[in-house]
């Protein structure tokens, strides 16, 4: 089986990749090991995958699912001072304006944009991919997959697109650099679905995080209007410490966690298993080479709480869709690194998302004051902006950054905002 561009994984990566490539007129195969529909978690979408999603034009399609409506996001600390809201905006030539995006049954949505990959021409192998076809010159020219339903398939390509999320299937056998973990790993996630959660009247779809101390931290996701997704973003010595089974830390978290969580979980029935994911913060150095890219979680994940996931994903699948025509075209200017310029953007975006998450757990005065005096700098963080030239809120966060590090003073756990 012979194609342009060979893709591993059929995630919100790999099919949005092929949809890019489609409109560009290039045909690719997606490997995809799970059948869909089937259960992910990274189900709040920001104000920029909104857009990206209009972008590739699914947003009537989308909608007609019927997935809750987010405004924005309010985040609620251990008491009220710690309180904001953050409106998802939109910027165009003329500066901001309101807008909106998704929650989304992963379930649901990543099954929504695999269809429409290939009903826009992509062709699935049902299957997991074991190893890449590597030539003498150690250039990657396809991949072996061993299929679901028995024996295997050689995928023959120009490209190997590596979208493969968290399996890092191209870093796992040693093609990238170092996968390093970082300040984020030790932490662990305990999650599940609710119903009779207490929304918000009109505007019941949006995101809604409480924290209360470093790294610790809760999601309330709405799903439907039902459903509403919970989740627990803890230091993993803290659920060891407390020795509970994963359904009982969950119950215990819910009441003792925070009183404005308590008060909307009061009455909750659980729909669905209790969820653990551990270890899931790396970044892989290097992710690209002869005839091979990783996009999306394949080469990188940091921390859940900006809900930056998929963001990064579609806008990296828009940004590589663009290489890989240029390369299939001209050829490679440089062939041992031929996607070095998608390596540079993606950790330009990436480093602001980290900044992000630093400002808001080591400068939480600086962070509250720039949420507070409305700063459009940080809404546009918040939607999910990584990659402007010029945001001011950026250069705040970071000297506010620098002066935290170089102090001398101990880091109190939560200041004021
Ligand atoms: P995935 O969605 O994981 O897709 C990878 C696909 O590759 C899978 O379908 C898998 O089956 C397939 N695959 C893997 N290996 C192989 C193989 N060898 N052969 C064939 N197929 C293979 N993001 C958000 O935007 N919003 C959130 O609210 C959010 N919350 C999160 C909460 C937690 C606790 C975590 C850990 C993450 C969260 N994320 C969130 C992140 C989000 O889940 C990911 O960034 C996103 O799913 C990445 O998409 P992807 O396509 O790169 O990977």
């Amino acid at each position: 089986m012979r194609t342009p561009v060979a893709i591993v994984g059929g995630g919100p990566a790999g099919s949005a990749i092929a949809i890019n490539l489609a409109k560009r007129g290039i045909s690719s195969v997606i490997i995809e090991r799970d059948t869909h529909p089937r259960f992910h978690i990274g189900e709040s979408l920001t104000g920029e995958s909104g857009e990206l999603l209009r972008e590739l034009g699914v947003e009537e399609d989308l909608a007609a699912l019927n997935p809750p409506v987010k405004h924005g996001i309010r985040v609620y600390g251990p008491s009220a001072r710690h309180e904001f809201w953050v409106p998802i905006r939109r910027r165009d030539e003329d500066g901001l304006h309101d807008s909106t995006s998704w929650q989304v049954r992963r379930s649901t949505f990543d099954r929504f944009l695999f269809d429409r990959a290939t009903a826009l021409g992509a062709t699935v192998v049902q299957g997991r991919a074991v190893r890449p076809i590597v030539d003498d010159a150690g250039t990657v020219r396809g991949v072996r997959v061993a299929l679901t339903a028995g024996g295997t398939v050689d995928v023959h390509s120009d490209v190997l697109v590596d979208a493969s999320g968290q399996k890092t299937f191209l870093a796992n056998l040693g093609f990238t650099g170092r996968k390093e973990t970082g300040g984020y790993a030790r932490q662990m996630a305990v999650y599940s679905h609710f119903t009779g959660a207490v929304r918000d009247g009109e505007q019941w779809g949006n995101t809604l995080t409480f924290f209360r101390q470093k790294y610790h931290w809760c999601w309330f996701i709405p799903l439907d209007e039902e459903t509403t997704s919970i989740g627990f973003v803890v230091p993993t010595s803290y659920f060891q410490e407390r020795g509970e089974s994963p359904v009982e830390f969950m119950r215990r978290e819910l009441r003792e966690f925070n009183t404005e969580l308590a008060r909307r979980v009061a009455d909750v029935e659980m729909v669905e298993d209790v969820h653990v994911t551990a270890n899931y913060s790396y970044t892989v150095d290097r992710f690209c080479g002869p005839g091979w890219v990783c996009l999306g979680d394949a080469h990188r994940f940091i921390d859940p709480l900006f809900s930056y996931g998929v963001n990064i994903t579609l806008a990296e699948a828009r940004r590589l869709a663009e290489d890989v025509q240029r390369l299939l075209a001209d050829g490679a200017a440089e062939p041992d690194r031929p996607f070095r310029e998608f390596e540079e953007w993606s950790n330009r975006g990436a480093a602001v998302a980290q900044m992000m998450l630093d400002g808001f757990w080591e400068t939480t005065f600086a962070f509250g004051l720039l949420v507070r005096t409305h700063n459009d700098g940080i809404v546009d963080l918040f939607s999910g902006r990584l990659w402007m030239d010029d945001n001011p809120a950026v250069a705040e966060l970071e000297a506010a950054l620098t002066r935290r590090r170089t102090s001398e003073a101990p880091a109190a756990a939560v200041a004021t905002g």
